[in-house]
């Protein structure tokens, strides 16, 4: 039998993964909190058809999508985000009676994609979705609250936000007109993806990563020709209310995302540092997603994150260090037996506590080192029966004697 090995696109994330892991997504719900953000969970799968009332022109709904039928014959989709699972979820829960609602989830997600560095088959996202909320400021505050984010990750200096909008339904029918106009008499030229979004959704165009494509794009009409009045006005409310707050962005016209559900802002955090995945965070307004999720007109506005990338860019150095971790090390059998009580006593007062117990007491106190521990208690007959504990510190090599009674007193931190 051959090597069992986990599927293509798929990882395992060991102790030292989780803890950046963690780290990114602690950090980012409790700054979601800040912002009156709640937390919900939806099912890692659901109904195909959740997903293609997105937009079925969208690459990570017609290309991307792991489809299956269990064994009722339901046609079921793992997840390839998670705004999609939350309209349906806001539809189905009957949410709408208590706008706006602010709402922060994270966990995996599933797009069959060309894996390589920092694109994965089975990956992770966190984001956050306001819904109920028609005003520009939302978009700030959303845009804000990602600021934060990245702030606290300690990645500020490294990431660029960009943004762009896509105006109101009128102007983006108008834009798409003109680009239809622009592209068609070149769409002998154009890559095979897209003369399909030629006629399917247009301005996917701009998006495509193509050589030819970005040559003939470079040339396409800009989308500030299309924007009427309204459209602008709300732009504009949005950065202004960017350089309010200090936080600076870059405008990007060629910015379009991936699904089909956005209008007005759009925008995405960028870093060079990732190579060609270099989209941390990525989000927009869409206004028009839960009606065709089948609710009533809800305005929305949102971002997600790939908690990966992010975990990737952290500074490893700077994660939150764990407690010190204690070390008993039982020299015979007297001594495992008081040295399960102690460490159940210095447990339950918050402590970190392991019992090496393989091995002689030489062998137990080099594991304790590699496992760093940064304090060793030795255990034994003697040291039962006088109730003397011998203490080491194993990074100044220091050592003394600490009586049992003291022991549940004694700062280790
Ligand atoms: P990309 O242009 O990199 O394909 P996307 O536009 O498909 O990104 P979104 O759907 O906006 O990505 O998802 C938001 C974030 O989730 C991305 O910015 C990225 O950080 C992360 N992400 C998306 N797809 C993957 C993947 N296959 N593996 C790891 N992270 C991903
Ligand atoms: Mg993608």
């Amino acid at each position: 039998m051959s090597k069992i090995q986990c599927v293509r696109g798929t990882r395992d994330l060991l102790p030292e993964d989780k803890k950046s892991f963690r780290f990114v997504d602690e950090t980012a719900f409790q700054i979601a909190r800040r912002y009156g953000y709640g937390e919900i969970e939806t099912p890692i799968f659901e109904f195909s058809e959740v997903f293609h009332r997105m937009g079925e022109t969208s690459d990570v709904v017609s290309k991307e999508t792991y489809n299956f039928e269990d064994r009722g014959g339901d046609k079921l989709t793992l997840r390839p985000e998670g705004t999609a699972g939350v309209a349906r979820a806001f539809v189905s829960e009957g949410l709408a009676q208590n706008l706006p609602l602010r709402l922060y989830y994270s966990g995996p997600m599933f797009r069959y994609e060309r894996p390589q560095k920092g694109r994965y088959r089975q990956f992770q996202q966190l984001g956050v979705e306001c819904l109920g909320l028609e005003t520009p400021l939302a978009d700030v505050e959303c845009l804000a609250l990602a600021h934060d984010l990245l702030q606290a990750l300690g990645l500020g200096g490294e990431v660029q936000l960009e943004i762009n909008t896509l105006g109101d339904p009128a102007s983006r029918q108008a834009y798409r007109d003109q680009l239809v106009a622009y592209f068609t008499p070149h769409k002998a030229s154009l890559s095979q993806d897209s003369r399909t979004r030629l006629e399917k959704n247009p301005l996917r165009i701009l998006d495509s990563k193509d050589e030819g494509d970005r040559r003939l794009i470079a040339g396409a009409p800009s989308f500030e020709e299309c924007l009427n009045e309204e459209s602008k006005k709300f732009f504009a409310r949005v950065l202004q209310g960017l350089k309010d707050l200090g936080i600076s962005y870059t405008l990007n016209q060629r910015l379009v995302r991936g699904l089909d559900y956005y209008n007005h802002t759009v925008f995405e955090f960028t870093t060079d540092r990732l190579g060609a995945q270099g989209t941390v965070l990525a989000g927009g307004r869409y206004d028009g997603l839960i009606e065709m999720m089948g609710g009533p007109r809800t305005p929305g506005v949102g971002w997600a994150a790939g908690i990966d990338r992010l975990a990737d860019l952290l500074d490893k150095t700077k994660l939150p260090k764990d407690s010190p971790l204690i070390a008993l090390i039982p020299a015979d059998e007297a001594g495992e037996k008081e040295s399960l009580k102690v460490a159940h006593e210095l447990r339950q007062k918050g402590e970190r506590v392991e019992i090496f117990s393989s091995g002689n007491v030489g062998k137990k106190m080099k594991k304790a080192n590699n496992a760093g521990a940064q304090w060793a208690l030795i255990l034994g007959t003697t040291e039962v029966e006088t109730a003397q504990f011998a203490l080491k510190n194993l990074s100044t090599g220091e050592q003394k004697t600490i009586p049992r009674p003291e022991l549940k007193n004694f700062n280790f931190r």
